[in-house]
């Protein structure tokens, strides 16, 4: 063996793998004068750090569930001029993680909710928090599978323990009182301690439509609405918007 094989050996052994896909292109630059060899280790190191911040942010992306990977700069605000384009910027601050802070995005469907939501969500897991995408409908089978199970208490837990959690779609189905309170513990154990982002269909005004009681839904609405921002899009779906040069023609 050589010592250039040892060496490669060893930087796979280590896991430096950007160092030794490198190494040959580097060692010929050093010989060829055009690299000093200080600079050399350095932008070498610099490669591996790059790439393990790549994987570390892929794998936070990854593990957050999201429907679709689509960012804030492919979202149109001029086609949904009721968005306050600042408000949205600055939840891209990841402020609003800071506080503990909600978010809930309010309008009718294509709107572009679970766009905004899935920007943000994507935003915070880049930044390496750990974040957490799920309709509303999945968390709550999720929750009733694990009360029935006998579990509920761990799976809360282990929901709660995300820095963001998204919840998409609230508002397209009932509840019994059971599931409303299962949702009810889930949003308590959250309570200033990490954050939230709804997206719904429905006004405030018909949540106690959803959740059954009033008392009960004011409750649930006062530790949500502690601290959040609420937007409420008021506009045309996005859907339609490449429906329009079909319907011209048509006339
Ligand atoms: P909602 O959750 O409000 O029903 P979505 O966020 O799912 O709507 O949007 C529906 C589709 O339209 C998605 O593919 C989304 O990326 C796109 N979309 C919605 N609004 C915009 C916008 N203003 N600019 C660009 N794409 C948009
Ligand atoms: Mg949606």
């Amino acid at each position: 063996m050589t010592t250039y094989t040892q060496l490669s050996a060893n930087l796979k052994s280590l896991g430096l793998y950007k160092i030794k896909e490198n190494l040959s292109l580097y060692i010929d630059m050093i010989n060829d004068g055009n690299k000093d060899i200080t600079q050399a280790f350095y932008e070498l190191s610099q490669l591996e750090i790059n790439h393990r911040r790549e994987v570390a942010i892929s794998c936070c992306v990854k593990t957050a569930h999201f429907p679709f990977l689509k960012e804030m700069n492919e979202f149109d605000f001029n086609y949904q001029p009721s968005i306050d384009r600042r408000k949205v910027m600055d939840f891209m601050t990841l402020r609003f993680l800071e506080d503990k802070g909600n978010i809930i995005f309010c309008g009718s469907p294509g709107v572009g909710k679970t766009h905004l939501a899935v920007s943000i969500g994507i935003e915070a897991a880049k930044q390496r928090n750990s974040t957490y995408f799920i309709t509303f409908h999945d968390l709550i089978s999720q929750l009733r599978k694990a009360k029935y199970e006998n579990r509920l208490e761990t799976r809360i837990k282990w929901i709660s323990r995300y820095r963001l959690l998204i919840i998409d779609e609230l508002g397209y189905e009932q509840m019994d009182p059971d599931t409303a309170n299962l949702f009810f513990n889930l949003i308590s154990s959250r309570y200033e301690r990490s954050s939230t982002i709804i997206t719904t269909n429905s006004p405030f005004s018909k949540w106690a439509d959803i959740f059954g009681e009033p008392v009960f839904t004011n409750a649930l609405l006062d530790r949500l609405l502690h601290h959040c921002s609420v937007i409420n899009i008021n506009g045309p779906s996005y859907r339609l918007k490449d429906q329009l040069p079909a319907n011209e023609k048509k006339d």
